[in-house]
């Protein structure tokens, strides 16, 4: 007869008669069960922290412990408690029946055992926990990569901080990934290669850890999982300190940043990976992997393809943004927002021809906050479009208040951003602004970055051309600063220029490669029958250049800085004009 290499199951039994243990076994037998003996609950609680049994068989009586004090003992451990209990006793009193039940048996036996009954009992039991644990592992596996999932991760996480926090020489590192082209191949080469994707990404990671034991030394702990979507996570069981973790992310940007090669197509995603350590006093698995996932953004945003440890500071960053937005969900509609005006001059004589409207943000506990800190995660959340539209209003109502005291005032200039473009009906929206204001169209003028309208060209051109079909004036903002070819400027439907502060700020007698750059960018522009404004002129040089090679109007701190509407006249800001204590070196530039 040959001998079974090892059982199915095994089973503990927890009796003091050596009778009853031997006739168990052997009625058993059939069930591919290997039996291990206790007679007392020492010995019970020995061979437990040897090996844990599949089935306990607990009986009643016992010297020392009762069943039942054993059984209690058993169900207050939190992995004891999972093993399941036949509860055997020779009395048939119901309050012991009951009180095993309570305690958290999961069936009974009465004595004297008899072989059908038991053999009936022990299969029911362990079919039971075998679809429990089978319902256990597919509640924590991801089912396309086989790995753990969210939820076992998050258990092996508290696991690891629990254990980080009772012993101080224990330390472990969570690495947070993301693959940084991901979604552009899932949308272009489809879902099924994104798969494969993921399925190459699992087994690099997984090849890669198998072979680090040198670096970590708990596999118990060490956990690689798949969170979803491209986001992986792994926990690093107890490694020496930050420099291991951090050559362990080394590798593996090395081993990830690799082509893959997908049914044919060979494409490259870099991961973008954030490390956090076990230092930072972490009292739940959410922190941990909120930092983790925090570093790993500021991988992102440092270009890709590289890791970044996480610092406190980059938290508090994050709580700015997110006071930020919170607040500013709140602002928007009420006069919190508010706007200043910058004039926009004929450079020539200092008449005022325009004015632009800039938003500010007065905070009830922070106070002013400028553009730059709120436009952009008004973007990102969408507030940009109420934002957008109650600057609009705002700007309208003025330039209509200052039309009845000022005759050459031609337009209101309003910044607009992408996302308020792309809204459908925003050119109807605009239109009916306008109207609702009393405006001519033309008395409008919207500023589009040019890094705004390079991000998709064609796109842009069709939704300008609907605005401009309106006779809304269009500006180009910012130009210089958006990669834009001056030759591609005739493709899009724009009335004005603006030239880019940091090329005015260049402009002086010294440097003139700058000043024959924008005198190429003013000579196009005339060409193609638009205007050009300078933008951010601080010095009367400056204006001097600027007349000298053409340039009719410009904005800036020297003509004029931005300040509040109201009543006064656009005139007050003009108070003399700026080529009047402008150098004469036109000579100077020509020579
Ligand atoms: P922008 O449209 O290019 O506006 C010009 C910015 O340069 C303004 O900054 C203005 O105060 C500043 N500036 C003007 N002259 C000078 C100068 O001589 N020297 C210097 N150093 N700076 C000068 P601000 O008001 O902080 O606005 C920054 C940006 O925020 C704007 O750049 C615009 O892109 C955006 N922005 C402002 N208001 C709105 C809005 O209502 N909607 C949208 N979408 N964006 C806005
Ligand atoms: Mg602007
Ligand atoms: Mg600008």
């Amino acid at each position: 007869m040959t001998r079974r290499a090892e059982a199915t199951h095994q089973i503990l039994l927890v009796d003091d008669d050596r009778t009853i243990q031997r006739l168990t076994e052997a009625f058993l037998k059939p069930l591919d069960v290997d039996c291990e003996f206790a007679g007392c609950s020492a010995e019970a609680f020995e061979s437990l922290a040897r090996r844990l049994p599949d089935l306990i068989l607990l009986d009643h009586e016992l010297p020392g412990e009762s069943g039942l004090e054993i059984l209690e003992r058993l169900k207050a451990d939190p992995i004891l408690a999972q093993i399941p209990v036949i509860y055997a006793t020779g009395t048939a009193k119901e309050t012991v029946i009951s009180r095993c039940f309570e305690a958290g048996a999961n069936d009974y036996i009465q004595k004297p055992i008899r072989r059908p009954e038991l053999v009936a009992r022990v299969q029911s039991v362990l079919e039971r926990q075998r679809m429990m644990r089978e319902l256990w592992s597919n509640a924590r596996t991801d089912s396309l990569t086989g790995l753990p999932n969210r939820l076992l991760l998050q258990e092996t996480l508290a696991r690891a901080i629990e254990r980080a926090r009772h012993d101080s020489r224990y330390h472990f590192a969570v690495l947070f990934l993301d693959f940084d082209r991901f979604k552009t191949i899932n949308d272009s080469l489809g879902h099924e290669i994104g798969d494969m994707l993921l399925q190459q990404i699992a087994e690099r990671l997984r090849t890669n850890l198998r072979s680090e034991d040198a670096i970590v030394r708990d596999s118990q702990m060490t956990t690689l999982s798949r969170l979803g979507g491209d986001e992986f996570v792994i926990l690093l069981g107890d490694i020496p300190d930050e420099a291991a973790a951090s050559s362990v992310a080394r590798r593996l940007l090395g081993v990830l940043n690799r082509p893959y090669s997908l049914a044919g197509n060979t494409v490259n995603s870099t991961a973008s990976v954030g490390l956090v350590c076990s230092d930072h006093d972490y009292q739940t698995a959410d922190e941990m992997l909120r930092d983790a996932d925090i570093a790993m953004y500021e991988a992102k945003a440092r270009g890709r393809g590289c890791y970044v440890v996480f610092d406190p500071s980059m938290h508090a960053a994050v709580v700015e943004r997110h006071r930020i937005e919170n607040d500013l969900r709140a602002a928007v509609g009420t006069d919190q927002i508010h706007l200043v005006y910058q004039p926009i001059f004929a450079i020539e004589d200092g008449g005022v021809i325009g004015m632009e409207a800039l938003a500010r943000w007065t905070h009830p506990h922070l106070g002013l906050i400028p553009p730059d800190r709120f436009i952009p995660v008004a973007e990102e959340t969408g507030l940009i479009v109420p934002l957008g539209e109650q600057v609009l209003h705002a700007a309208c109502t003025q330039f209509q208040l200052w039309r009845r005291q000022h005759t050459r005032l031609k337009y209101v200039s309003v910044n607009v951003s992408r996302a308020q473009l792309e809204v459908p009906g925003f050119a109807t929206l605009v239109r009916d602004i306008v109207a609702q204001h009393g405006m001519a169209p033309a008395q409008l003028q919207l500023e589009v970055t040019e890094s705004m309208i390079m991000s998709r060209p064609d796109a842009a051109v069709t939704l300008l051309q609907a605005l401009k079909a309106l006779g809304i004036r269009l500006a180009m903002d910012d130009f210089g600063t958006g990669y834009s070819s001056l030759s591609c400027l005739h493709c899009f439907p724009f009335d004005v220029i603006k030239i880019d502060r940091s090329f005015v700020q260049e402009l002086n007698g010294e440097r003139s490669e700058f000043v024959a750059l924008v005198h190429a960018i003013v000579n196009l522009a005339y060409n193609l029958g638009m205007e050009c404004v300078a933008e951010g002129i601080e010095t009367h040089e400056q204006v001097a250049v600027l007349l000298a090679v053409d340039c009719l109007y410009g904005q800036g701190y020297l003509l004029g800085r931005p300040a509040a509407g109201g009543e006064t006249c656009p005139d007050a800001w003009c108070t003399r004009s700026p080529r009047a204590s402008t150098p004469d070196i036109a000579e100077k530039l020509t020579a």
